[in-house]
């Protein structure tokens, strides 16, 4: 059972998708995917609903537009240059301990919506990313019990404006936090349903040529320990959302350097995950 939202932009209500890939309209179970849902065992509380109201659920259209996967969480926490290569590619040394930086959640969209490129952009760039979504609070944490405070994982694009992230004074956030620069989804899968997180082939296609392809093994600090790390500075609250950082192959890192432009279409995927596909779209005043 997988978590999925659908409807438009703000109004999405819950569903799941199942294994035979069902889609059903969960609202009657009353809660949407939130921190309250995630705080309260969530999952587990939904599965045995669904086992027993099945067929009372309507049944979601193939076409239906699907939303991120979960409501605004409490804040997107990223990790930077966690992949050996993509850390080279940057320019960077490999680092001794996570790298922490915030993306807004306003930046948040459905799997399947549009990027659009913000005023001015003139390199917006693409990160296929493994995120990891907290099922319960988390505030000093042990590696050895991180990986019960978390939910599941979801696949995003962490879109990136280099110039804003990388040529301006200050942090990586302006670069991070544009509208739509968050593609999330299209579901959550319970960590229970994923053997190996630390196993999962993820790749990323620009129109139609892959310039990601990877495996979630090469993680330079692997989810417990991201997960403990973040809980030394901050409390992780149940639904937020980590992302775990990309694997070489951005567009900074070509020779020459190739960025985002409208009409490009991207498309990634993560095995377990789905896989989502993005237009790219100009600014419009
Ligand atoms: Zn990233």
């Amino acid at each position: 059972m997988k978590l999925i939202r659908v409807g438009e932009p703000g109004f999405e209500i819950p569903g799941v998708e199942l294994n035979d890939g069902a889609r059903l309209d969960v609202s009657a179970f009353g809660e949407d995917f939130d921190e309250q849902f995630f705080a309260k065992a969530g999952i587990e509380r939904l599965r045995t609903w669904v086992e027993t109201h099945q067929e009372e659920c309507p049944p979601i259209p193939k076409e239906t537009r699907l939303g991120p996967p979960i409501c605004r969480p409490s804040k997107i926490v990223c990790v930077g240059l966690n992949y050996a290569k993509h850390a080279a590619e940057s320019g960077m040394a490999i680092p001794k301990e996570p790298v922490l930086f915030f993306k807004s959640t306003s930046s948040i969209i459905g799997p399947n919506d549009s990027v659009v490129l913000p005023k001015g952009s003139e390199k917006s760039d693409w990160e296929v990313e493994l995120a990891v979504v907290i099922g319960k609070k988390a505030s000093y944490v042990s590696k050895e019990e991180a990986m019960l405070h978390v939910a599941g994982y979801m696949l995003h694009n962490d879109i990136s404006e280099r110039a804003f992230q990388l040529e301006m004074e200050g942090q990586w956030v302006k670069g991070k936090s544009c509208d739509t620069f968050a593609p999330i989804g299209p579901y959550l899968v319970p960590r229970s349903e994923v053997t190996d997180p630390h196993d999962l082939n993820l790749w990323l296609k620009v129109n139609d040529e892959k310039l990601q392809a990877s495996n979630t093994s090469d993680l330079i600090f692997d989810i417990p320990t991201v997960v403990s790390y973040i809980s030394q500075f901050m409390t992780l609250l149940p639904g937020d959302m980590i992302s775990t950082g990309t694997p070489f192959g951005v567009g900074l890192g070509l020779d020459p350097p190739r960025f985002l432009q409208p009409g490009d279409t991207m498309e990634l995927g993560i095995d377990g995950l789905g896989v989502s596909r993005q237009a790219v779209l100009a600014f419009q005043d």
